[in-house]
């Protein structure tokens, strides 16, 4: 028998770094090490009880049949509702989309727009599957590396500078994963005025953890500030992060009709529609009691106060406060060019990442997983014993090297 050949355009990517973390810890688990888990991308709370009542309560009702590509008409009354609320924009139902999970929707809106030779500017750093899921659509990513003395944010100039007449998308990411680094008013305004100059270029807005936020209000999108680039921008989201639905599979965007349509067009041949059962669940989380998510951000919150004053009080350590998501992002400049116990030089970030897991059984995802290093990314969706455990752990790892 000859041997299976992939197709070109998975040879191009490679799997989900977050995913194959996950992954290792699990099976370092199975072996029976205890292993303090760092590299988790999802609240560590179970969904609220209303919202799986929703479900119980759908598939008592029958509906467990294939829904419109749009979704049903009550989780796209949810959906318009929640996006009229958090933008001040009226949107009307040929202007969203629905799909399994965020991830997917972005997927789909690459694969309904780009042409090969097509540039997608990808901020770093930047979520992992981004640059991937250009490749595995015919586009080329164009990383565009932000550094922490601009907060890991994307500056006019950059933008700018990273502008062609190949560009098709922007992606922008706030809060963002993997450093937690939220865009401000003035920031996105400063944003679209460069975007005025660039007509054929749209914006992808990830703000899936747009909830997850420690500032004062709401968090602002770019649509808000530049509705005059609402033609132009697609505002991903889902109920995973916020409502602690990861396993649900329900992502939603808002956008321009003829993108919307094109979106759908293939959505209809992917999967028809998501889970008629999780549109009932994310339609009750969409219009239902919002104290969850309020709760939940004040435990993010301490968490991450928790976090960020132990990493920085780790000699060798650095790492800028966070303004939403569970994500932060850690400097280990000082750790690169040490020496273990054992004698092995630590040249990168994922040889420290890799020292951490055997020296302090602390599970982390190298900076390089997302385009930038020397940094680390923790999660903090975990309970406060494990972060202060994890961060002594840490320490004790650190100051053991010379
Ligand atoms: N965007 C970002 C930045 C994320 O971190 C994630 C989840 N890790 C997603 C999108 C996808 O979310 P989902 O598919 O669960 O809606």
């Amino acid at each position: 028998m000859s041997e299976f050949e992939p197709a070109s355009r998975v040879s191009r990517i490679k799997s989900s770094a977050s995913v194959a973390a996950a992954a290792r810890v699990r099976e370092l688990k199975a072996e029976g090490r205890r292993i303090l888990d760092l590299t988790v991308g999802e609240p560590d709370f179970d969904t609220p009880e209303h919202i799986k009542a929703a479900a119980v309560e759908a598939i008592s009702q029958g509906e467990t049949k294939y829904t419109s590509v749009t979704g049903t008409p009550a989780l796209q009354q949810a959906i318009l509702q929640t996006i009229g609320l958090r933008t001040g924009l009226h949107y009307t139902p040929a202007e969203i989309t629905i799909g399994g999970g965020a991830k997917q929707v972005i997927f789909t809106a690459f694969m309904a727009s780009l042409d090969a030779g097509d540039e997608v500017v990808v901020p770093a750093p930047f979520w992992v599957s981004y640059p991937d899921m250009v490749l595995a659509n015919d586009g080329t990513p164009v990383v565009v590396p932000c550094g922490e003395e601009t907060g890991f944010k994307l500056t006019p100039e950059a933008l700018a500078g990273a502008l062609n007449e190949r560009t098709k998308w922007v992606i922008l990411n706030t809060p963002s994963n993997p450093t937690g680094a939220v865009y401000s008013r003035a920031e996105l305004r400063a944003l679209a005025d460069v975007l005025a100059d660039f007509p054929h270029v749209y914006v992808l807005t990830d703000e899936i953890y747009d909830q997850i936020y420690f500032g004062e209000g709401r968090l602002t999108s770019l649509v808000e500030v530049a509705p005059e680039l609402k033609d132009r921008i697609l505002a991903v989201n889902g109920v995973s992060k916020a409502y602690a639905m990861t396993g649900w599979r329900l992502g939603y965007a808002a956008g321009p009709a003829p993108l919307i349509a094109a979106i759908n067009k293939l959505q209809s041949q992917i999967s028809s529609c998501p889970s008629s059962v999780s549109q009932a669940a994310s339609a009750a989380a969409l219009t239902g009691d919002q104290g969850f998510v309020r709760e939940s951000v004040e435990i993010y919150r301490s968490r991450r106060d928790a976090a960020v004053a132990g990493l920085n009080a780790v000699d060798g350590l650095s790492c800028a406060t966070p303004e939403g998501a569970f994500y932060a992002y850690v400097n280990c400049a000082g750790a690169i060019g040490k020496t273990t116990p054992e004698g092995t030089v630590i040249r990168d970030d994922q040889d420290f990442v890799l020292y951490l897991l055997d020296h302090a059984s602390v599970a982390a995802i190298p900076g390089s997983a997302y385009g930038l290093g020397p940094y680390f990314r923790i999660s903090y969706a975990t309970s406060l014993d494990i972060i202060e455990e994890s961060i002594a752990a840490i320490d004790k790892a650190v100051q053991a090297l010379s």
